[in-house]
């Protein structure tokens, strides 16, 4: 008998992206997300299930190993902190990336030449802070969990710290994308015990998902 492995993926993006990868290890889920309110979704294996979470707390399920592996974008990555993480191999799905964006009429340049203190708002507190203190840039941070291109508008914050793709949505509020702090895309990850214990059920997942990538 075989160990059952728990895959932890977030709706939308991920979830869709995703499911090409996971079909080339022989993993098809029963049902979709997005129009099925389970949260755990059994698979075209019998040995494999899905467990829906939030974006953000696929990390937290694979290091507790209430997962065996998961797929996290970098960015919700570098903000949990990896730990308890193997991560194996970079997706190339759901790439974007992660910048500073300000109103058009900002001189962000300028004001990070000046020494100014800059507000920033943004849900990415601890890459954020990060960036700024290797920059030398004073900022005070500001925590939002969406939206994030109201706060220069709304007056909030002087500037924002988001993930860009078309840039469409800071355009349609009149923001431009001032820096950015680096390219993004979705990893797999791995329960570092599980990888150990289980590790005859999940080599062949690991290297069937690292094959479709290529
Ligand atoms: P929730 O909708 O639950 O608040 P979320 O907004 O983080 O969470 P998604 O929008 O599905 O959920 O984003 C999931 C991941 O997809 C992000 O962590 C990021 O890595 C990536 N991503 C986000 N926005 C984009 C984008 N515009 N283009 C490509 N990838 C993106
Ligand atoms: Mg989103």
């Amino acid at each position: 008998m075989s160990a059952m492995i728990t895959i932890a993926l977030s709706k939308g993006r991920i979830f869709e992206e995703t499911l090409p990868l996971l079909a080339a290890a022989g993993i098809v889920p029963d049902e979709n997300p997005e129009s099925s309110r389970k949260l755990i979704i059994a698979t075209s294996r019998p040995d494999v299930r899905v467990v829906v979470v939030r974006a953000a707390d696929v990390p937290t399920y694979v290091q507790y190993g209430a997962a065996d592996l998961g797929i996290a974008g970098k960015d919700v990555l570098l903000e949990h902190g990896g730990a308890g993480l193997y991560q194996p191999l970079d997706l190339k799905i759901a790439r974007c990336r992660l910048c500073v964006a300000t109103p058009a009429g900002f001189d962000y340049a300028a004001a990070v030449r000046r020494g100014a203190r800059l507000s920033v708002a943004t849900k990415y507190i601890a890459t954020a802070r990060e960036h700024f203190a290797a920059k030398g840039v004073h900022v005070d941070l500001i925590k939002l969990y969406g939206s994030m291109e109201l706060a220069p508008l709304a007056g909030l914050a002087d500037a924002i710290v988001d993930l860009v793709s078309s840039g469409g949505t800071l355009k349609a509020n009149q923001l431009v994308e001032a820096e950015e702090i680096m390219p993004i895309s979705a990893r797999l990850i791995v329960n570092q015990a599980s990888l150990k214990m289980k590790r005859a059920c999940l080599q062949p997942v690991i290297d069937a998902v690292r094959e479709a990538v290529r």
